[in-house]
């Protein structure tokens, strides 16, 4: 059964930069966001984190076999059916507590299981890391018997994040022709709201879900990781977080199926607070989502009134 470090929580999170530093850990193997793979890699083709074309990289190659004797066995248009049937953030409520087509939710994780288990001994790596982030395909996947399912729910202060929905973002991966999608900050907001509540929901019916803030995983990765790694049962070496410095990571070349921009970074990578928000998004816009989500961000112990948290 493998071992899956699912890390969660609405886009804009930071669950890239997390889910890099985790790939940097002896045993494990980060795969990007999955729930992905099978349109923009199986069907498109689309790059690895390598630098690839998903067809050509020889370790999704692999994994492909392994699990399915090849990805074109992959029934991809069964896959979306299954996503359109179940993994809808509309039917979380009706997900935790079991009410769906219980055999659709099964076979759907099952296509994830697949994936999980085959990158896990094709890497040799005792946990993978999923950064697929939606709530509601952790909720489906909490149901499959053959995954060991570890949510980490990322938590990043809601105005940052809806900043960060306003601005335009190419995807690389496209070779520069698509964008990423944008929101307005009231969307964002609602959304915001949604998903962080649906991890929490997660939590309450039995799921193992370790919340961090995305702030403080910056403001101490080192602590971070190893906290990540405990809840994870994974034993670190004293030099296995060496690779982080003084305010900064140093990345070797991952697999990233598919994601943010950020997963094709190799080399030094600065880490520090993007606070660009608290100086440029407009006040009305940092009003607005403040007071949408202040029940949550006070449960998460940000600061409402300052200006910065
Ligand atoms: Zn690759």
């Amino acid at each position: 059964m493998a071992r899956v470090l699912y890390l969660g929580g609405f886009g804009r999170s930071g669950t890239t930069l997390v889910e890099r530093l985790l790939g940097e850990l002896p045993s494990v193997c980060a795969l990007g966001e999955i729930v992905h793979l099978w349109q923009r890699d199986i069907r498109d083709d689309e790059r690895c984190g390598c630098g690839a074309r998903f067809s050509a990289c020889t370790f999704w190659k692999r994994v492909g076999e392994r699990a399915f004797g090849g990805w074109g066995n992959v029934d991809v248009d069964r896959v979306h059916a299954l996503a359109d049937a179940v993994e809808r953030t509309r039917h979380i409520r009706r997900l935790a507590s079991g009410q769906m087509p219980m055999d659709e939710v099964r076979e759907y994780a099952g296509f994830y299981a697949k994936v999980y288990a085959a990158a896990a001994e094709v890497s040799g790596a005792a946990v993978v890391v999923d950064s697929s982030k939606h709530s509601a395909l952790a909720h489906v996947l909490q149901w499959s018997e053959d995954i060991d399912l570890r949510v980490v729910h990322v938590v990043r202060d809601a105005r940052g994040v809806a900043y960060s929905w306003t601005k335009t973002v190419t995807r690389p991966e496209t070779d520069g022709t698509d964008e990423m999608t944008r929101y307005s900050p009231s969307r964002s907001a609602l959304l915001w709201n949604a998903h962080n509540l649906a991890f929490g929901l997660l939590a309450r019916r039995g799921g193992a879900v370790h919340r961090i803030r995305y702030e403080q995983f910056l403001a101490d990765p080192r602590g971070a990781l190893r906290e990540l790694a405990t809840f994870a049962d994974l034993p670190l070496a004293a030099d296995d977080l060496a690779f982080l410095g003084d305010g900064h990571a140093d990345l070797g070349v991952g697999h990233s199926a598919a994601g943010n921009p950020m997963r094709f970074t190799v080399g030094r990578l600065p880490l520090r607070r993007d606070d660009t928000w608290t100086a440029a998004m407009p006040r009305g816009h940092r009003r607005l989502v403040g007071a949408v989500c202040a029940p949550m961000l006070r449960a998460y112990g940000y600061p409402l009134n300052a200006e910065q948290s």
